[in-house]
């Protein structure tokens, strides 16, 4: 029987998508379900077909999977932040480690035993996040809106309440909402790029406190700006107000220019001993608890004595360079945005740190200049790449310079067994893989592998 659109079907939900859709099958034929967990039998419509899979919606839920539960959060079924949190936490981990393993045996041809340990969940997989950004809009009466997009769409579901931001959010959010209404201050509208304020950028500090915000406007100045700082100062540990210029047309967020209007050009938070200044532009982790389970097997992995020389490409504000410094005899840092790297030097000095050197510019373009006008040395490096991974010539130069081991710091499992996949053709072995909770409720997960060169 074929099967086409607006079929109605009952089927059985037999696995998770790396997406986080269910995935069901009809006599053979696939289709992926979103909100739906595995064990699940549900009625479908079917919404769209390839020749081999397809798309479909649940209709009814016929017999509820022991690994559902209820989700807290009201919107989770429309916002497209927590895909996963209709299915119990235990299994969403389950769900990661196994996508870690899978990449490992498709993407990297990894087929040996592949040495995992289990995968590091979170204590309370709620209110963990240190970063927000707020999209706003408006509404079909022009009303303000401020939330998250629905998923996969630029439609902005208003939210009063997010179940993995810090609680304090809602009062941020509370003030400029009514700031924004008080005052009439145009909102930014896509289609046809006009208005000005386009998104809300809080940052919190878990250790201190410290509260950020950031305005993204489409223009260059704000109307009433010195009543946008008197409601925000109103709550208490209000630290850093500026305003990000971003006057593209564009879906993304940050513009490259920041003004402080009020207060610090950044807040103050720890990772373990180690103290941080983070400003608006700069990457930093956005799950602290967790980022310092990872950092610990990060140095852990390394396995500093003390006389190592250590490179850490794609260091943000030096966050790991920091955390290794004080175990190895020099660290050095590579970092493309030039404001993370002022960063990066300021926190060496705050914290007293003074072998740790940081360098603006692709690790793909400096690791290998370095190299070859400098012949530089590593015994440990150190790679975090973005979701896309290593350029294929960063990996080249580190295979060169043959550092005994690497350690590999992977937002994204796919690029990261590509990666790996690299290096081991090329003389490296992989030690140890750990995956780490970073993002309770979505599909992501963080990945740390040790890797050793195979005659060290
Ligand atoms: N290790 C840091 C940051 C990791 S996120 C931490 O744990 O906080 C990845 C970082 O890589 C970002 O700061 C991003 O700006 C930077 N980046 C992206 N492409 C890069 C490239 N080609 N070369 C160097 N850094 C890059």
């Amino acid at each position: 029987m074929e099967i086409k659109k607006n079929d109605e079907l009952i089927v059985d939900i037999v696995d998770i998508s790396s997406e986080g859709e269910g995935i069901g099958k009809h006599q053979g034929f696939i289709l992926f379900v979103n909100n739906t967990v595995v064990g699940d039998k549900v009625k479908v419509k079917v919404m769209k077909t390839k020749k081999s899979y397809g798309y479909a919606r649940m209709m009814e839920l016929l017999e509820a999977s022991p690994f559902r539960v209820e989700a807290r959060c009201p919107i989770a079924e429309k916002c497209g932040g927590c895909t996963l949190q209709h299915l119990v936490y235990r299994k969403q981990l389950e769900f990661k480690q196994n996508k870690v393993k899978n990449c490992l045996l498709r993407i990297g041809g990894f087929t040996e035993n592949i040495p995992m340990e289990p995968i590091v969940g979170m204590e309370e997989p709620f209110y963990y996040r240190n970063k927000a950004q707020f999209p706003v809009g408006k509404d079909k009466d022009g009303g303000v809106v401020i939330g998250f997009y629905a998923g996969r769409t630029h439609s902005i579901i208003d939210t009063s309440h997010c179940y993995i931001q810090a609680e304090i959010n809602d009062i941020i959010i509370e003030q400029i909402r009514r700031f924004l209404e008080v005052y009439k201050i145009s909102i930014y509208e896509e289609e046809t790029h006009t208005g000005l304020v386009r998104h809300i950028l809080t940052r919190v500090g878990f250790v201190t406190g410290e509260l950020m915000v950031c305005l993204v406007i489409n223009g260059t100045k704000l109307p009433h700006q010195e009543e946008f700082i008197e409601f925000l100062t109103r709550i208490p540990h209000m630290t850093s107000i500026s305003l990000n210029i971003n006057q593209e047309k564009t879906n993304v967020i940050l513009g490259n220019k920041v003004e402080t209007i009020w207060g610090q050009p950044h807040i103050t938070d720890y990772i373990g001993e180690i103290k941080y200044q983070i400003s608006p532009l700069s990457f930093y982790q956005v799950n602290p608890i967790q980022t310092k389970k990872l950092y610990e097997i990060a140095l852990n992995y390394a396995d500093l004595h003390g006389e190592e020389v250590v490179w850490d490409l794609y260091c943000g504000i030096g966050t790991i360079s920091l955390f290794l410094a004080e175990k190895a005899k020099q660290v050095y840092g590579v970092e493309i945005i030039p404001e993370a790297i002022e960063d990066a030097r300021r926190n060496a000095e705050i914290n007293g740190i003074q072998n740790a050197e940081f360098f603006v510019g692709a690790a793909e373009d400096i690791l290998p200049r370095k190299y070859k006008e400098e012949n530089i040395y590593a015994d440990v490096i150190v790679v975090d790449p973005p979701r896309k991974g290593c350029d294929e010539s960063l990996l080249d130069t580190i295979v060169q310079m043959s550092p005994k081991k690497v350690v590999y710091v992977s937002c994204d499992p796919a690029t990261l067994a590509r990666d790996l996949k690299y290096l081991c053709d090329r003389g490296y072995q992989i030690k140890k893989v750990q995956a780490v909770d970073q993002f309770g409720h979505s599909v992501h997960t963080e990945t740390v592998v040790k890797l050793c060169r195979n005659n060290a």
